[in-house]
């Protein structure tokens, strides 16, 4: 396994130019993996230097030979599974087959943005007779990647493939937490036949100091960012105060997963068990509230307090883990506070306790079931990221969609019901940029996935891509011979 801890420029490792670091910590143990070089502004400003100079000669390649080389990075990944499956456990303390899994999603992506990099049609537009007017895509140049720690590869992956697919280049900052996969990633598809240096730059470092030099970048034409809805609200400051670069905007969620009571319920209490539970409760797309009638909770409940004694929390290279550590210290911190908080204003979780006792170190959760909070305390509104699910009870089908929509949110729900009169009029009322019906967790690179209200705006994957990552020019020629003399 091949740790990189210097940052990725110019198609080469190099120190950062103040030799300041910062510590990654494996979260399993709270042991350091390494000190990661901390990259400044000046160390950015190397990397959009070469990344410019690479989208030069990237953006001259044929489309249709740009989307080859798109496509092999599918199969360097693949190629390089294992490894980069071990990092992202290690580093972000994911279960190895959760870690695993992600190769196939990641290289997914590159095959599909691939296929898709010559495929970025502009138009031929109906003007007057004496005029031709058609459009044409363009790429913006060098765009900043700004990811999160939940899935290091896939994140990245999600990112990298469609910006360079349509011609720009990329410069990519992982989450601090998880650095590792990033730079490992960017040297596997460096080694390409027909990668120009500079394509992927990795600046590694905190949001404030790293991630704020490509947000306020005067040549960084647009950030694709994935994270807290708290740090979309500061990109959007640094674009605006800077060259007002366009943003993508993945941010936070508090899904409803909502049940009603003709749906299947044994396959629903899977799904929700897995949304909400599985990678530690680290997903932006989980079904943090379930929303379920009053008449069946008893029905519920036990289904629920089943299925989580069958998961087993403990380290993420334990072949028997279902669930490994949170990510961090701070992680850890604010989960547990929730549930500390929760039980000073007079509530008591139905299943599970929070903090796991037994291990000597390691942030431990273990899935944990509030039932029937008001609406409105903070465990029903706030985006917790851990393994805490809440239970809502309803008794008509209005109040359960008024409950569905009563967050600031809006990114993923997921609705289960066996009539398909309820379950089109629950998808014309959810609030929400995805709708899972009688299913959770679909998704494709084809399949445009992004948020309503403050969970962000733009789309990624699919032809969205082409909508985000490229710019549409728009062209005018004369067929006449003749221009009019003035005054
Ligand atoms: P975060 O917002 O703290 O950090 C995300 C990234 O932004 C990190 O790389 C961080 O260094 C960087 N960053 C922080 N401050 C910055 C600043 N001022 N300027 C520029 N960059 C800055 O989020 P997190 O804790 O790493 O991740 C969890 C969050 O990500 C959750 O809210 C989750 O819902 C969200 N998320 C959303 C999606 C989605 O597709 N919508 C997917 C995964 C995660």
């Amino acid at each position: 396994m091949k740790i990189h801890k210097e940052l990725f420029v110019g198609g080469e490792f190099v120190k950062s130019h103040d030799g300041r670091t910062f510590q990654d910590v494996n979260p399993a143990n709270e042991e350091l993996i390494c000190d990661v070089a901390l990259a400044s502004i000046v160390d950015v400003n190397e990397a959009v230097d070469s990344s410019e100079a690479a989208q030069r000669e990237w953006a001259a390649l044929d489309p249709s030979r740009r989307g080859q080389i798109v496509m092999a990075m599918a199969d360097a990944i693949e190629a390089n599974g294992d490894e980069l499956a071990n990092i992202d456990c290690l580093d972000g303390g994911r279960p190895l087959p959760d870690c695993q899994e992600d190769i196939h999603a990641a290289a997914k992506m590159f095959r599909y943005f691939g296929g898709l990099a010559d495929k970025a049609f502009g138009q031929t537009i109906p003007v007057q007779n004496d005029k031709l007017c058609y459009t044409k895509r363009e790429p913006y140049g060098v765009i900043a990647a700004i990811t999160a720690w939940n899935y290091p590869l896939f994140n990245a992956s999600a990112k990298v493939a469609p910006i360079i697919a349509m011609g720009n280049s990329c410069i990519l900052k992982p989450a601090e937490e998880t650095p590792l996969t990033a730079l490992r990633l960017a040297e596997i598809l460096q080694d390409i036949d027909g990668v120009p240096p500079g394509l992927i730059s990795v600046v590694t470092g905190p949001g404030e100091e790293t991630g704020e030099a490509l947000t306020r970048h005067e040549r960084i034409r647009k950030v694709s960012f994935t994270g807290s809805t708290d740090t979309g609200r500061q990109i959007l400051i640094a674009t605006a105060q800077s060259n007002l670069k366009g943003a993508v905007l993945e941010l936070g969620g508090k899904g409803p997963f909502l049940i009603f009571d003709d749906a299947d319920l044994e396959m629903a209490l899977n799904a929700i068990t897995f949304s909400v539970f599985y990678n530690q409760g680290q997903t932006c797309t989980a079904g943090t509230r379930l929303i379920v009638p009053k008449m069946i909770i008893d029905q519920v409940i036990n289904g629920l307090r089943d299925r989580i004694s069958r998961i087993e929390v403990g380290d993420p290279r334990d072949e028997s883990t279902v669930v490994g550590p949170l990510i961090s210290k701070t992680q850890f911190d604010k989960v547990c506070g929730y549930i500390s908080d929760a039980r000073s204003d007079g509530y008591t979780p139905i299943i599970g306790q929070g903090k796991v006792e037994g291990f000597a170190s390691g942030f431990y959760v273990e899935p944990t079931v509030f039932l029937d909070l008001p609406q409105g305390y903070k465990l029903c509104t706030d985006e917790v990221f851990g393994p805490i699910l809440v239970v809502n009870t309803f008794e008509t089908d209005d109040e359960a969609i008024r409950i569905a929509n009563s967050s600031n949110y809006g990114l993923a729900a997921s609705i289960w019901t066996a009539s398909s009169k309820r379950l089109v009029n629950a998808v014309d009322r959810i609030d929400s940029g995805i709708v899972w019906c009688n299913t959770t967790f679909a998704e494709h690179p084809g399949a445009p996935a992004g948020g309503f209200n403050q969970s962000g705006f733009g789309r990624e994957y699919g032809t969205s891509a082409i909508d985000e990552y490229t710019r549409l020019k728009t062209i005018w020629i004369d067929k006449s011979g003749e221009f009019f003399s003035w005054p």
